[in-house]
């Protein structure tokens, strides 16, 4: 990321110098619908996020600038104050969110560019909230801990923007840490760094360039049918809350009393939670054939019974095993957006050479690539 172009545009405008900050944008190796089944989320920041230079302006309005989209926003800091660009109301978000409990947010000038790809799942608006948490707190001592500020990004986007998301993609931007994967209990809050130190592999996103919204209705669809499921086998095990702690055999035993599809789906969700628990292990262990074979593993299970793939991600997925890539998977929620790839370094010309052509060649339009490497979480860089 080129500070200098942050830099140079805030000089521009403000004729002054700020603090820089910098928060990332994050992929997840594995444990995909996990989150709402009790189940944990294994994800770690990336080497691409959101820079921004902020400076306190001693007055209460706000004056951002976004080099990305060239666009300009002036907001003051009350309820009544929200800005009409959408940009604007991540920052915007963050004050009132920090202003709610209880700190006292000024104004602040403030420029900002990322590299984070839009709305492909790399969680570019994760890394902007994060950016303008973390940089707030420290200019303005609001003695918020980390998880506050997860919190405070979560809320920024049920609130401001109209996403109804988890803490996942906030954790790992806050939280992130070179060499280290988060086992993270979305619903708890608990986690537990897990080493990730794949030598000799690289890890590559592939973006289908196909739609990436987590569409409502199947989504809930999918909800409902591990609820069901997990109550039907709460009437034979009332210590199951979620599918996250039930077996395939207590899944077995209730295979008459819920419909094909919700059996389908909680095979998913259970097998899905035990493959984060052996991939940890075999991080751990320093095991990467496991951990790529239980990403595969991933990927045909949302496709064959999650059913929440699409022939494009089916079609990377397919290309990635006969390159001879050790792990590849849908990223996300499905519908659409990346695969994420492990790749042995000597496969990965060919791979990614193999996919852009016969990608192009079936679908007419070239797939994105984005290499990224697991780094630090958020941070002040000047
Ligand atoms: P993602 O999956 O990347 O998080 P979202 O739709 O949640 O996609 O967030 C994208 C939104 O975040 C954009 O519409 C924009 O408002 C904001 N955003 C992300 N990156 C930038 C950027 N570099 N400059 C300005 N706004 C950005
Ligand atoms: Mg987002």
């Amino acid at each position: 990321m080129e500070q200098s172009i942050v830099r140079n545009k805030f000089k521009e405008l403000f004729n002054e110098e700020g603090a820089l900050f910098f928060s990332p944008g994050r992929v997840n190796l594995i444990g995909e619908h996990t989150d709402y089944n009790g189940g944990c989320v294994l994800p770690g920041a990336i080497d691409k996020g959101m820079l921004a230079e902020i400076k306190p302006n001693g007055t209460n309005q706000v004056k951002a600038f976004s080099i990305d989209l060239n666009d300009y926003a002036e907001f003051g800091l009350n309820e009544e104050d929200a800005p009409s660009q959408s940009w604007a109301r991540y920052i915007f978000g963050v004050c009132r969110e920090m202003i709610k409990r209880g700190a006292d947010v000024k104004g602040f000038n403030t420029v900002f560019s990322g590299d984070v790809p839009l709305g492909a799942g790399l969680s570019s608006s994760a890394a902007l909230e994060s950016t303008y948490a973390f940089g707030l707190n420290e200019l303005f001592n609001l003695g918020f801990d980390k998880k506050e500020l997860v919190l405070i990004g979560q809320k920024t986007e049920h609130n401001y923007c109209g996403v109804n998301c988890g803490i996942m993609d906030q954790f790992a931007s806050i939280f992130g840490k070179e060499g280290h994967l988060i086992r993270l209990d979305c619903s708890t809050m608990e986690y537990e760094y897990v080493p990730f130190n794949p030598e000799g592999y690289k890890v590559v996103l592939m973006d289908s360039v196909t739609k990436h919204e987590l569409v409502d209705s199947p989504y809930n669809k999918r909800r409902q049918s591990c609820e069901n499921a997990a109550a039907a086998i709460a009437k034979n095990h009332p210590e199951v809350k979620l599918l996250g702690d039930a077996t395939l055999e207590m899944l077995a035993e209730v295979k008459d009393q819920i419909s094909a599809e919700d059996f389908m789906r909680a095979t998913y969700a259970i097998e899905e939670n035990s493959r984060l628990v052996s991939t940890c292990d075999a991080l751990k262990a320093g095991d990467y054939a496991t951990v790529g074979k239980n990403i595969y593993a991933t990927h045909k299970g949302m496709s064959e019974l999650y059913e929440v793939s699409t022939v494009e991600l089916d079609y990377l997925n397919e290309i990635a095993k006969e390159c001879g890539v050790t792990g590849s998977r849908i990223m996300g929620g499905g519908f659409g957006g990346c695969t994420i790839n492990l790749v042995p370094e000597d496969k990965y010309d060919h791979f990614i050479e193999t996919a852009i052509a016969r990608f192009t060649e079936k679908f007419g339009v070239s797939p994105k690539v984005y290499p990224v490497k697991i780094s630090d979480g958020s941070r002040r860089l000047a």
